[in-house]
């Protein structure tokens, strides 16, 4: 198995070394990592910036992992886009400058708020949380085309301090639906992100019902992560992701080579 979507220390929030994470991911019997660390410019609280220099280093540490770990683990290099709107242009910019395997593009930010700060949520209702956060996405990705996959399509999910639904990820269903068409028509695709089995909702991210809709439109770039931050995240709930992916028909998922895609049957 292989996990994309991993912070380590470069990432503010991120808990553990590079090499712990190898070293994890070794002890789990897994093929393949991908370091996702945030490039968060420009968020609101305090700032997730990982400058050129900084990013000079994260690849050059990635690079001595590799070399450390060669012919026991595969190690790529990735990035986790926080996309704003005025943040496009420095990101094509910095893909064009490093040599990226893999990119995620996640939104964090919408409208000068994280929903992590839960000021997101004050004045709407829950199926305006989660359309403005579609909305925003779609808005995104019309404008910006340097990325892989979307990450944690359903985020808004993760810090709600609205009362959990059962059905609310069928909350923006049309504009997820437009998601889907872009995303599709331009050959990239969606995590299953597996940090979403420690939430109420017990369900990936996005739910299994929105990621076989994606395949049943056609998509076939599908990742999977788990975010983790520290070690006991990594490959979190994989097997029973893989076991769910399966039962919604989904016989493959996607890894990528310098941002070229290869599919994996599972
Ligand atoms: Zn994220
Ligand atoms: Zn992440």
């Amino acid at each position: 198995m292989f996990d994309y979507h991993i912070h380590s220390q470069y990432s503010v929030d991120g808990k553990m070394t590079m090499d712990e994470a190898c070293k994890q991911a070794i002890a789990l019997g897994l093929d393949e990592i991908v370091f996702t660390d945030h490039i968060d410019v420009d968020w609101p609280d305090h700032t997730f910036h990982l400058d050129m220099d900084n990013i000079e280093k994260y690849i050059n540490e990635i690079e001595a992992m590799q070399q450390k770990y060669n012919g026991i683990l595969s190690i790529k290099k990735g990035m986790e886009l926080g996309l704003q709107p005025s943040l496009l242009d420095e990101f094509d910019k910095i893909l064009d400058t490093f040599p990226i395997d893999f990119v995620i593009a996640s939104v964090h930010v919408v409208d000068g708020m994280d929903p992590y700060l839960k000021n997101y949520y004050l004045d709407k209702t829950k199926e305006e949380s989660y359309v403005r956060y579609y909305e925003e996405i779609l808005m995104l990705i019309k404008a910006f085309d340097n990325f892989d996959v979307i990450g944690h399509l359903d985020y808004v999910k993760r810090y709600s301090p609205l009362e959990w639904e059962e059905e609310e990820h069928l909350y923006g269903l049309d504009i997820i639906e437009e998601i889907f068409k872009i995303l599709i028509e331009r050959e990239k695709g969606i995590e299953v992100n597996t940090s979403g089995y420690r939430h109420i909702s017990d369900a990936p991210m996005p739910n299994i019902e929105i990621i076989k809709k994606f395949a049943q439109l056609g998509g076939e770039i599908i990742t999977i992560g788990s975010d983790a931050h520290s070690t006991d995240g990594l490959a979190f709930s994989f097997d029973r992701a893989i076991d769910e992916l399966k039962e919604a028909g989904i016989t493959q998922l996607t890894k990528f080579n310098q941002r070229k895609p290869e599919m994996v049957s599972i």
